[in-house]
């Protein structure tokens, strides 16, 4: 059995799955930190592909396999689906001289985003201190092993040729293919892609399925509308971000996600609790057996955070490597006191 990017058994199979006709996921198990999803559409005599994963090689592996469905119409189209690296840092592994296509948001926040360089030395920091006491050492090693199967030292930053904001049609070989922008949600400029002839929706990471989700941008409301948006479409397949191919029950169980978790961090943070006692509290929450064994169950709390700050009027979590350092600590905390309880 070949395990997945992180070592562990996969829940599902890897690689290309054909999810409708001409139409094929890219699937990287588990979901967890950076085993996102991509997707490829063939038209007539010109193909598309949806985000291009978080390094090169992994670009290539996916590219060299969707093309022998794709003789007679090569990729002339591609769509970054956001700002985060593992959707689109593969990007200079595509034709050359192709469209690529995002938001108008995505494209201000891939620019302003820490790049692979800055990514590669975190990487390499963190290996380095691991041998740091107390939660230093919890939060070095946390983000070591995030980083660990990924190879930056080649990404070559290739940003989108073309943007756009709202709603936006675009053509493959002949087929529409719908972008719409539904964020700020994960990130500033989350979009989706509708193929209505297919009656697929490439949801990108507005769509984790058994995999934690993570709200970096917010507002959680905007997220729920987006799901609702998802639901909306007449569309009977959906490809998240991470985790295995679903259909509407597997966008309904985000959607609870989210109110469960909204309601428990609004309860709490009225009462002046921090996002990790919220957090704890959660855990020990009736409905948190729905979703202890989705990937990660420690990063709620980077939502709870994001959430909790939005109800004090702040925006979203920083940048500043003491900041997100802050941060991974305390998530790497929740995640050994979760394991503990298994
Ligand atoms: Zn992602």
């Amino acid at each position: 059995m070949t395990l997945t990017l992180h070592g562990a058994e996969p829940r599902y199979a890897a690689g290309l799955q054909q999810v409708g006709d001409g139409v094929w996921a890219w699937l990287q198990p588990n979901g967890d930190w950076g085993e996102a999803n991509a997707g490829v559409i063939r038209g007539s005599g010109a193909s598309a592909v949806v985000d291009t994963l978080w390094d090169r090689r992994l670009a290539r592996e996916m590219l060299t396999a969707a093309a022998p469905h794709l003789e007679g119409a090569p990729i002339k189209l591609a769509i970054n689906t956001h700002s985060d690296g593992d959707h689109f840092w593969g990007n200079a592994e595509l034709p050359d001289g192709i469209e690529i296509v995002t938001s108008d948001a995505s494209l201000r926040a891939m620019q302003a985003e820490a790049g692979p360089v800055e990514l590669g030395r975190m990487g390499g920091m963190s290996r380095r201190v691991s041998a740091l006491p107390g939660p230093l050492r919890g939060m070095t090693s946390y983000v070591g092993a995030m980083l660990a199967p990924f190879d930056f030292s080649d990404v070559i930053l290739r940003f989108p040729t073309r943007t756009f904001s709202g709603t936006r049609e675009e053509e493959i070989g002949g087929r529409a293919l719908r972008l719409i922008e539904v964020g700020p949600a994960h990130t500033p400029g989350d979009l989706v892609v509708h193929v209505p002839d297919a009656g697929v929706v490439f949801a990108a990471d507005v769509l984790f399925v058994d995999s934690t989700p993570v709200i970096w941008a917010g507002p959680v409301e905007n997220w729920i509308a987006a799901l609702d948006t998802l639901l909306g479409l007449g569309a009977d397949t959906f490809v998240g971000g991470h985790g295995p191919v679903t259909d509407h029950a597997g966008v309904q169980a985000l959607r609870d996600y989210w109110t469960w978790l909204r309601d428990i961090v609004a309860r709490e943070h009225a009462v002046g609790r921090s996002p990790m006692d919220a957090a704890r509290i959660a855990t020990r929450d009736a409905e948190f057996a729905r979703y202890r064994n989705w990937v990660r169950p420690e990063r709620m709390l980077i939502s709870i955070t994001t959430i909790h700050r939005a109800l004090s009027g702040k925006g979203p979590i920083g940048h500043s490597p003491v900041v997100r350092g802050r941060l991974f600590a305390d998530v790497a905390q929740l995640g050994r006191e979760l394991d503990a309880e298994r």
